[in-house]
């Protein structure tokens, strides 16, 4: 291992064992505009060693703002941002594994696109997506960081199936299309996308080292123009989620957990 990590390793909780779990980590982020764009840096800096990365979008000037990945000349040539981004983080840490993909993610790759990774985090910024991913990773069983930020304001939450609520068990119906703002109605500013996307990446770290009792364990809320913080903390999943519900039959004990991923993963299958 070389020099590069040496202040993260002096860092007592991650450690030369936990940076070596870093490198070994496998890491999915889905979408990356100023949240994924922020959070595939951080994660290649910190050497967490394989990052797919998936978008289906384009960088254009409007993104630069906010989107620390790129430049004007990715603006220019209208470059896929999962192949921007690629090649933007090949500069800065040229050990580090990045598998670019430039796709929609929908209910036909959604399984293929967190099949072999470790953790997933969230960059997205529409609740389609949100809730294909959050009805995915519980059903397989992965961990994932909600994150979202529009104006100054911004949320997340680490939902880690079975053991924390699942988006839908907090917001059981998703928002419908037009409803809620987003940067493109009510704009945003790059603080609040540093905020929630470091929130999201400290949780991601913890995760990737094993220091579960470090994760904030709640529904994080952020305005840094109101200067709002609020830490809602999360329970158990809710056994009325149509997603998790079926992990949590009340009076189901005899079934063991395999048992119950089974008839999920079944009931997943005909709502899809
Ligand atoms: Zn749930």
């Amino acid at each position: 291992m070389n020099d590069r990590y040496s202040r993260q390793i002096l860092f007592r909780e991650i450690g030369r064992e936990g940076q070596q779990r870093l490198l070994d980590s496998r890491v999915l982020l889905v979408g990356c505009g100023a949240l994924g764009a922020a959070q595939a840096e951080m994660l290649a800096r910190a050497g967490v060693g394989n990052l797919r990365i998936v978008d289906r979008d384009f960088v254009e000037f409007t993104n630069l703002q906010r989107q620390t990945l790129f430049k004007e000349s990715d603006a220019a040539e209208r470059l896929p941002k999962a192949i921007a981004a690629k090649t933007r983080i090949a500069e800065i840490n040229s050990e580090i594994n990045v598998e670019a993909i430039v796709a929609d993610v929908n209910n036909s790759n959604v399984e293929q696109l967190i099949d072999g990774i470790d953790l997933v985090i969230d960059g997205t910024d529409n609740f389609q997506v949100r809730y294909l991913l959050n009805d995915a990773c519980v059903k397989h069983g992965k961990t994932w960081i909600y994150g979202a930020a529009v104006s100054s304001y911004g949320t997340t939450m680490t939902i880690i199936p079975g053991e924390t609520p699942c988006l839908r068990c907090i917001f059981e119906d998703m928002p419908d299309a037009g409803s809620a703002p987003t940067c493109d109605t009510a704009g945003v500013i790059m603080p609040i996308i540093a905020t929630v996307s470091a929130t999201q990446v400290s949780e991601a770290i913890k995760l990737l080292v094993g220091d579960r009792a470090a994760l904030h364990g709640s529904l994080m809320q952020f305005d840094v123009w109101q200067n709002d913080r609020h830490a809602i903390k999360l329970g158990a999943p809710n056994p009325d989620c149509p997603t998790c519900g079926l992990l949590f039959m009340p009076g189901d004990l005899p079934l063991n957990n395999t048992c119950k991923l089974m008839l999920l993963k079944t009931y997943t299958y005909i709502r899809w």
